[in-house]
């Protein structure tokens, strides 16, 4: 097996650890008429189009607004304060400074307008901050933010991977003690069980290949912490898994051009559709003869 799951394992030896989307696909100016451009491919699209190429066209090509929900509301404002945690002296990032910092980030992004109408009572939206300040006290389970000192955090990457440009924020990189760097992506939502983990992986090993293009040298691990659990996988990363990550991605953006020249985006219905912000105007519920097999 090529990942390796600890269950809520106790801080790993991690002392002196190592650190949008703005647009996949754009607009041409006239040329083959007003076909989009593949421009640049972030991770989340690029596993967007692997799972459902109609939901990539909703997101990338469309860009049709998605409402956000409270698990996504959960999921920025959980980023947001274990990014100011790093950026806290050693012996402050303690489980209280982390729970201060969460409410004070969703003090700020409570007053935008995505975040207005999220909660229908002040009970509700008490509720949904007990409930987040109980995942993040399981941060500490699984890792103890004293040790370790980011290479970066939130680091905005953007990379020609030879002749294919790909870009995402990635959420932590440390580097060992021994001198390995570790990429490490935190997850609010709940972990798949083990058998089903690998595909969770796939994005990260594009931050990988970003990465080793960036810092010129491979990391020697990827781990998502997912804070519901608490769970944490890990996957050891070397050059020949990154070899084929690349061509694979090579490969996926061919598919997303020919996608784009074809007009042809079917839609694969799978689990991922009771979540999916599109199933209402989906083809795939309105037409199901368009169903891709
Ligand atoms: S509802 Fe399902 S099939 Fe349709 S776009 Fe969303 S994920 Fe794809």
């Amino acid at each position: 097996m090529s990942y390796i799951c600890l269950m809520a394992q106790p801080h790993p030896p991690t002392d002196q650890p190592v650190a949008t989307y703005t647009g996949d696909a754009r607009s041409g100016d006239g040329g083959a008429g007003d076909r989009p451009v593949l421009t640049s491919l972030s991770p989340s699209r690029a596993s967007d189009f692997k799972s459902c190429p109609q939901l990539f066209k909703f997101r990338a090509i469309d860009r049709l607004e998605e409402p956000v929900t409270v698990y996504q509301a959960r999921g920025t404002t959980a980023h947001l304060a274990l990014q100011r945690l790093y950026s806290l002296p050693r012996g402050e990032r303690t489980v209280d400074r982390l729970a201060d910092l969460f409410r004070e980030a969703w003090t700020e992004l409570r007053g935008q307008d995505d975040y207005a109408d999220l909660f229908e009572t002040l009970d509700e939206e008490r509720r949904w901050g007990v409930e987040s300040l109980a995942l993040l006290h399981n941060y500490f389970v699984m890792e103890d933010p004293r040790r370790i000192d980011p290479v970066g955090t939130e680091l905005d990457l953007v990379e020609d991977l030879g002749g294919i440009v790909v870009r995402g924020i990635l959420d932590r990189i440390d580097r060992l003690p021994d001198g390995r760097l570790v990429i490490t992506d935190y997850k609010t939502g709940s972990a798949p069980p083990e058998r089903y983990a690998l595909p969770a992986f796939f994005a990260l090993k594009i931050y990988a290949l970003l990465v080793r293009r960036r810092f010129s040298e491979t990391p020697a691990e990827v781990r998502l912490l997912y804070l519901d659990g608490p769970t944490l996988y890990r996957m050891p990363i070397d050059d020949p898994q990154l070899d084929a990550m690349d061509r694979q991605l090579r490969a996926l953006w061919e598919a997303i051009e020919r996608a784009i020249a074809d007009d042809r985006f079917p839609p694969r219905p799978s689990r991922l559709c009771d979540w999916c912000s599109f199933r209402d105007r989906c083809p795939a519920f309105a037409e199901p003869s368009r169903v891709a097999v």
